[in-house]
């Protein structure tokens, strides 16, 4: 049993307890680190963060003997700073990232995963400038230490972000650059035609091209789909095209060793496969029935 590999879930936020609640529940799952929306992925209705119990969630986590570096937030993915098409929703969308930046910082969390957007079919090099527009825009007027750590993408529909040559783009790019890294994404890697059947090759492409200094957090998905089908569709651990002992190697490389790893696996039968993929891993065996035995 391995309980020094960082691995958590994401994670809902609902009331009663919100953050502590969040907070129990991954400790119930056996998890040391873990991801939260503020409020549902989907939508841009935030409430106060002092309405969900941020300090009694924090002691709760640490108390149980781990770090606020392994608290991580998501922006919702509704927000797109690639396009200014519709120049209300950029400026929208650059004011909600700046009060989210906030927000992950009274959660205690230092880590903010973001979708890079979808450039409206301008093409990349305009989606990648307005993004990184956005990001200098925000950061100059950011006072926190939160790190935006744009997420690698499947290359659906127009999203940028699609290769670890447009990341890297990105990170040139913006004048922040100790402010800005990376989310690599197992699934999204796979669907946009990194052969995860090797994942020392991906790992070394990644350092190549982006560089492993800049790796913040790192998305544990299979996928439902083949390699390179650019469709973003998470699969339960071992059930997909990727595969149990692929994805072991992404936890296990020594390259990866302090970096979070995050399921994003769906709910099998509307039950959470968090505690039982993250014994798995810790464990080094895979469970063939295990879905059925949640
Ligand atoms: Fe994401
Ligand atoms: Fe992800
Ligand atoms: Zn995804």
């Amino acid at each position: 049993m391995n309980k020094d590999v960082l691995l958590g879930s994401h994670i809902g936020l609902s009331g009663p307890d919100y953050f502590l609640g969040a907070v129990k529940e991954a400790l119930s799952y056996g998890e040391n680190c873990f991801m939260f929306y503020t409020g549902a992925p989907q939508n841009t209705l935030r409430k106060d963060v002092s309405a969900l119990k941020p300090e009694e969630g924090k002691k709760a986590w640490l108390d149980a003997g781990n770090s606020l570096s392994s608290i991580i937030v998501h922006a919702p993915y509704i927000i797109n700073l690639a396009s200014k098409l519709k120049p209300e929703s950029y400026a929208f969308s650059k004011q909600f990232l700046a009060q989210e930046l906030q927000r992950a910082a009274a959660f205690g969390a230092d880590k903010l995963v973001l979708h890079p957007g979808s450039d409206m079919k301008m093409g990349p090099e305009v989606g990648i400038a307005n993004l990184v527009e956005a990001l200098d825009e925000v950061l100059d007027n950011d006072d926190s230490s939160v790190k935006i750590a744009i997420e690698t993408m499947a290359g659906k529909g127009t999203e940028i972000g699609r290769s670890f040559e447009e990341v890297a783009k990105i990170l040139s790019l913006v004048k922040h650059k100790d402010r800005v890294g990376v989310t690599l994404d197992t699934c999204h890697v796979h669907d946009a035609g990194y052969d995860t059947s090797n994942p020392s090759a991906v790992i070394d492409e990644f350092d190549r091209v982006i560089g492993l200094d800049k790796l913040l957090v790192i998305h544990l998905n299979d996928s439902k789909n083949p390699l390179g089908s650019h469709k973003d569709r998470h699969e339960n651990l071992g059930k997909g095209d990727i595969g149990f002992e692929a994805l072991s190697c992404f936890v296990y490389d020594p390259r990866l060793a302090n970096i979070p790893k995050i399921l994003e696996t769906p709910y099998y039968n509307s039950k959470p496969p968090y505690k039982k993929e993250i014994e798995m891993l810790r464990e080094g065996y895979f469970d063939p029935d295990y879905l059925s035995k949640l």
